[in-house]
């Protein structure tokens, strides 16, 4: 079954991620491959509902794939959650005479996509674009690869100040229910311990490993903290250990939106770039509440209703290389 589609929606929706400026481009230019008629709409759902939608061309997108953030701008849309707002948000789209719609975001933004196609029969495709890379049915995410690019670039000078202080530092990731940054940026920067909430161990556990350090030499140390985990964020995890350990110094930098931001890495342009022109194609294919993703390298589908209530589970191969290569 094919779709025949000539004008195109497109917004970005939660929190905005390194990348969405390319898979804007990509849906964009994308559309203009296809003679389909690409529209911006602004401000994710809010601006759905405030009628902020405007066309755009192979031009309004020059010059963004090296750029962060979002060019739409992305927002939380209290009012999108609504009967009345999807109504109005309708309203909106029908008469800018739209025929589908991509949205790029998080699990939440397709929720709402889910809800709009089911009450209006809008047919629309969704695009993962968050740091996290906690949505399932996609290896990666848009904007994870920067993010971890940024945590250890960051790291990387915070050793430089533990390692001449002989100092224990606790460095705070994004990840509140989702541990992919801390785990993965903890092995590229060398951590001594990573805590993330799949996998925590508790603070007994980290004390064993800092008093194996101590016996085996290390003079400093850095724990990468995922910001979701049981025994609280880094500065609550620094005070009780230097209650339990009062020996120790321990020095607290919370991370916090510079992982948001930046230029994007080259991964995830290609990222971006592939899953913007596969949202197109999977629309004009008769898809609808579907994600893409890449899976094994392969473009891929996944039905709203997966990516939304399944979730990726923690490498144990990940966790296990974590721990031998910081003794
Ligand atoms: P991130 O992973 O960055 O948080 P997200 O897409 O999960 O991204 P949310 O704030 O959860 O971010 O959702 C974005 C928007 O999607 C919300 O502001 C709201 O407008 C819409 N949305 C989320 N959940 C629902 C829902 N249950 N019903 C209708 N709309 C929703």
């Amino acid at each position: 079954m094919t779709r025949e589609i000539r004008r195109l929606g497109v917004l970005t929706s939660g929190g905005d991620a390194p990348g969405m400026n390319a898979a804007i481009r990509a849906v964009v230019r994308a559309c203009v491959h296809h003679g389909i008629k690409p529209y911006g709409i602004r401000e994710g759902y809010k601006g759905l509902i405030d009628g902020q939608i405007e066309p755009m061309n192979a031009r309004s997108v020059a010059n963004i794939i090296n750029q962060g953030g979002t060019l739409l701008k992305s927002a939380r849309s209290q009012a999108f959650r609504t009967p009345e707002g999807r109504q109005t948000a309708f309203e909106n789209f029908r008469s800018a005479d739209l025929d589908a719609l991509v949205v790029i975001g998080g699990d939440g933004s397709f929720t709402g996509a889910t809800l709009f196609e089911k009450e209006f029969g809008i047919p629309v495709v969704g695009i993962p674009g968050t740091i996290d890379n906690d949505i399932f049915g996609t290896d990666y995410t848009i904007g994870y690869d920067t993010a971890l690019n940024t945590v250890i670039e960051a790291v990387d000078k915070i050793r430089d100040t533990a390692t001449s202080h002989n100092r224990l530092f606790f460095v705070e990731v994004m990840g509140r229910d989702a541990g992919f940054i801390a785990l993965n940026s903890g092995i590229g920067c060398g951590a001594e311990e990573i805590l993330i909430p799949e996998a925590d161990r508790g603070i007994d556990h980290l004390i064993k490993s800092l008093e194996r350090s101590d016996r085996t030499g290390k003079t400093s140390s850095i724990v990468l903290v995922a910001e979701g985990g049981k025994d609280g964020g880094a500065f609550e995890i620094a005070k009780t250990l230097e209650a339990k350990l009062p020996d120790y110094e321990a020095r607290v930098t919370v991370l916090g939106h510079i992982q948001r931001g930046g230029r994007p890495s080259c991964f995830d342009r290609v990222l971006a770039s592939r899953l913007g022109v596969a949202a197109v194609k999977t629309l004009m294919a008769g898809n609808s509440c579907v994600m893409v993703g890449v899976r094994n390298n392969a473009v891929a589908l996944t039905p709203f209703a997966e990516a939304i209530s399944k979730h990726n589970a923690i490498d144990d191969e990940l966790l296990e290389v974590a721990d031998i290569v910081s003794i």
